[in-house]
């Protein structure tokens, strides 16, 4: 491969000649070329990757993508594969757990971005869910009070709620909890 660099060939699209074409770079921006001169017509132009048509990986959708795990393929084996547990808030789900959730059915759970979060793919699609919610935990003041014996209003999250970043979580993943 070629090294990126002033002086390197790279192919472009030259804005002159309307074709993706053999340019030298004569200016770069960090590590990308900025600045290219076309072989074919000579003429230094902006660097385009690709011709001004190609549509970019990307649509215009701004944040509808939030989805990194992807849905496992063998979704339905692996669900019929173990036994489900009923989902309750309060109980905590470890990855590869198998819940039944009152409205989106029976589902994985793929992942816990973060604490007392789940990701739980669904044949519907993947939904976040909070685990783990009873617990007494240090720092976690006075457990909830008159508290009717139905789901808390916080499952409704469940529905819409963007999958936390990972940033910052503080949580260490995998860590198992010895003791
Ligand atoms: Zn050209």
């Amino acid at each position: 491969m070629d090294e990126v660099k002033v002086g390197a060939e790279t192919e472009a699209w030259c804005t002159s000649c309307k074709l993706m074409k053999d340019h030298i770079i004569v200016a770069m921006s960090g590590t990308k070329p900025a600045k290219v001169e076309c072989i074919g017509c000579g003429k230094q132009h902006l660097y385009r990757p690709r011709p001004p048509g190609a549509a970019k990986p990307r649509t215009g959708r701004s944040h509808a993508v939030k989805v990194r795990t992807p849905q496992p393929a063998d979704l339905d084996a692996r669900i019929a594969s173990k036994e489900a547990r009923t989902y309750t808030p309060s109980e905590k789900y470890v990855i590869d757990d198998v819940v039944t959730h009152p409205t989106f059915g029976k589902g994985l759970v793929i992942a816990l971005p973060a604490h007392q979060k789940m990701e739980v793919a669904f044949s519907s699609g993947r939904k976040l869910l909070v685990h783990e919610r009873g617990g007494v935990r240090e720092g976690n003041l006075a457990p909830p009070t008159n508290r009717p014996h139905e789901f808390p209003p916080e499952t409704q999250l469940a529905t819409d709620a963007p999958i936390a970043s990972a940033d910052g979580t503080g949580e260490t993943p995998g860590g198992d909890g010895v003791g």
